[in-house]
């Protein structure tokens, strides 16, 4: 007869239940910095403030200048950097 056991679930959502993906770790939180909606590079040495003519403002890494870090214009907020240094952005 098959069908669904007296529990309501077949052996395969059982197995699919168990068989869970591993959990991404938790972010952790983002530490004190001057401008949350930026992230780290808000404070780190490597950052550098460019304004736009109409206002804008871009955070550039100088550190992907060097090879330190992969992007030039990271995706902000920037939560991790493997490169950060605690300093003041280059305005
Ligand atoms: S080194 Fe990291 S934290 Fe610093 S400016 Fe570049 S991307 Fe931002």
């Amino acid at each position: 007869m098959g069908g669904a056991p007296a529990s309501g679930r077949s052996a395969w959502e059982r197995d699919a239940a168990a068989d869970t993906l591993p959990r991404m770790p938790r972010r952790p939180p983002l530490p004190d910095v001057p401008d949350r909606s930026v992230g780290l590079c808000s404070a780190c040495f490597h950052a550098a403030v460019q304004r736009s003519a109409k206002g804008g403002a871009f955070w550039r890494c100088r550190a992907a200048d060097t090879g330190r870090t992969q992007l030039r214009y990271p995706p902000l907020p920037v939560v991790h950097c493997k490169a950060f240094e605690e300093g003041t952005p280059e305005a």
